[in-house]
């Protein structure tokens, strides 16, 4: 077979594809960041890593340790949207409009690309690096932090336990707090983060309160990360959107249901469910592995276009 034809039969494949996303995220592991204020795992070939991090308390004058944020990251045929999505500020999203049009024509097809394109969520939170062996000049550092539904429901199984003779801890809490053990590991071929966990509850800095207060004064905003002026405008990413799609005029969707939430049915379980189909197709491998992935994924698709 000529070289040329093992292109074209990798292309089919897909593997072209998968070996850039494997090139993107050895670049990302070796410091191909694009924000500074963020920190990453960095994770071995095989996905595995380890880090010891503790989460920090709402910066002066938040309320919040944390803030949520919605996105879109997939590609059309006229290239890749990675935007946030308007509904992280309670407002209309076309992306999201569109998905619902798709996912109610009853068309599994249809209701497939929805998946595909569907918002994804994540939170950002300042972090205090404990251990980072891949990167000990992390250590001692204080930096943003992305991460999913998975490490979320970590951090609110330890504030509200599911057996009573479990401490209740506030993970973000300064004294009273615990690090939390990130551990990622390859399962079926995804990142997975589930053997993470919090070590015993212990003052952060050996309770020094004025180190601490320096500390707390060295955290980034995370308001401004969701502030309206982050976002481009509903015009904008309808515009986005339709070069994406390659489609010209827009559909009018539903008003009503112009939330993931909304279709996801009553079933509590499907949203595991419909990870776990996300994960176990092929064709979505690059797309929506995780979302612990969405660092390598928008780094991705930047360098895709
Ligand atoms: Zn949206």
């Amino acid at each position: 077979m000529s070289n040329f034809a093992n292109l074209k039969k990798q292309s089919k494949l897909g593997s072209l594809t998968e070996k850039l996303v494997k090139e993107v995220e050895k670049m990302n592991n070796t410091g191909g960041s694009t924000d500074e204020r963020f920190w990453s795992l960095t994770v071995d070939k095989s996905q595995n890593g380890y880090a010891v991090i503790r989460f920090l308390p709402a910066p002066d004058g938040e309320d919040l340790p944390f803030v949520k944020l919605y996105s879109h990251a997939f590609q059309g045929p006229g290239g890749w949207i990675i935007d946030s999505c308007l509904t992280t500020l309670n407002q209309k999203c076309p992306v999201c409009e569109h998905n619902s049009g798709l996912w109610n024509s009853g068309i599994d097809s249809n209701k497939e690309i929805a998946r595909k394109q569907k918002r994804k969520l994540t939170y950002i939170s300042n972090i205090y690096v404990v251990k980072d062996p891949a990167n000990p000049e992390n250590e001692g550092g204080v930096f943003l932090y992305k991460f999913g539904k998975k490490i979320f429901d970590k951090l609110t199984a330890a504030m509200q336990p599911e057996f009573e003779d479990e401490e209740s801890i506030d993970p973000f809490d300064f004294w009273k707090g615990a690090n939390f053990k990130l551990k990622a590991k390859n399962v079926a071929g995804y990142r997975n983060y589930d053997s993470s966990e919090f070590a015993a509850p212990s003052p952060l800095l050996e309770d020094d309160d004025d180190a601490l207060e320096a500390l707390w004064k060295k955290q980034n905003s995370l308001a401004e990360l969701v502030a309206p002026s982050q976002f481009k405008s509903y015009e904008e990413l309808k515009t986005r959107l339709e070069s994406v799609l390659g489609t010209k005029g827009s559909r009018r969707m539903d008003e009503e249901v112009n939330d993931e939430d909304d279709y996801r049915g009553p079933a509590p379980s499907l949203t595991e469910d419909l990870r776990g189909e996300l994960s176990s197709l092929k064709s979505s491998r690059s797309v929506a592995s995780d979302d612990e992935d969405f660092d390598e994924l928008s780094y991705f698709a930047k360098l895709a276009e």
